[in-house]
């Protein structure tokens, strides 16, 4: 890269600093960056951070109303992953790029009564925005600009969550008592390797998420026309439950994290 060409890409950029970490797992931690400019962003949306020009796009885990930007991170071990070995050693005070707009467009489709949010892992990321959101503001979502309104009181949203691990949940304990003090959300987690022993002592579902959701919508009895299923993470959870609903009535929304081929 030409000096010009890096300078213009650096004018572009702003930076933020590591307020906070969490490690979760040996590959997957929390980290809390507070921007060095205001930060605007709607929920599901995601931002772009860096180390040594390495950038890559990364969910965002917050509400727009909270003061830091909350990202949970999965660490893709050398010689593949770039950048994510180069966060994993980085703590509290350490200062990253960011690219200063926030971008994407999986975000909640409100002229939809049931959303259906599938994630794996990480992907969970942004329905926990959205859904920290939905409950601190009581003018989100705006209503949709076509169809017919959809009151607040009206939506239930259904977060359904895959992982190979139980210690892999980042935000089961806020999902769980979320579903348990609100009747309209439902927290559906599944882990695809019961049998091993870092599951001992699990009780719930059962298998990949990519493989449970038509029963668990199917149970549900919901209007296909009401209704918007949000895929987001793993690449071959999202094609599977494309594939599911392809050429029906429901909605389908995706966030690919990687691609398969990368
Ligand atoms: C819109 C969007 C939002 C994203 N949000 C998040 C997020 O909230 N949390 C998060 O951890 N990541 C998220 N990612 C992925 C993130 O951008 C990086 O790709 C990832 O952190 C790996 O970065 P890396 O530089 O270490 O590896 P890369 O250089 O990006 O990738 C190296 C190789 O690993 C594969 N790969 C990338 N990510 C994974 C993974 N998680 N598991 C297995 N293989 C992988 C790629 O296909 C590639 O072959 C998001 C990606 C997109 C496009």
């Amino acid at each position: 890269m030409t000096e010009a060409a890096s300078a213009r890409i650096k004018a572009r950029l702003t930076t933020c600093e590591i307020t906070r970490r969490e490690n979760l797992t040996h590959d997957l931690f929390k980290i809390w960056i507070k921007p060095a400019q205001p930060f605007m962003f709607k929920p599901g949306q995601y931002c772009t951070i860096g180390v040594e020009g390495i950038e890559r796009a990364y969910s965002i885990v917050s509400s727009p109303d909270e003061e830091e930007i909350e990202l949970f991170i999965e660490v893709v071990p050398p010689p593949d992953g770039n950048l994510t070995p180069l966060l994993d050693e980085l703590g509290v005070g350490a200062e990253m790029t960011l690219r200063p707009r926030a971008k994407g467009i999986f975000v909640l489709q409100p002229q939809y009564k049931h959303h259906i949010l599938v994630g794996t892992v990480t992907g969970t990321v942004p329905y926990i925005s959205i859904l920290r959101k939905f409950l601190n503001d009581p003018e989100y979502p705006a209503p949709a600009r076509d169809g017919d309104p959809v009151a607040r009181e009206d939506y239930r949203f259904h977060v359904l969550e895959g992982a190979s691990y139980m210690d892999e949940f980042g935000y089961d304990e806020e999902l769980t008592g979320l579903a348990n003090e609100h009747d309209f959300i439902e927290f559906y987690p599944s882990v695809s390797r019961p049998t091993e022993e870092r599951n001992a002592g699990w009780t719930g579902a059962e298998g990949r998420i990519n493989t449970l959701v038509e029963d668990y919508v199917g149970k549900l009895g919901v209007n296909p026309k009401e209704t918007c299923i949000y895929a987001c993470g793993h690449p071959q959870m999202i094609e599977d439950v494309a594939r599911r609903y392809a050429g029906t009535e429901f909605k389908f929304m995706e966030e690919r994290f990687w691609k398969e081929d990368d």
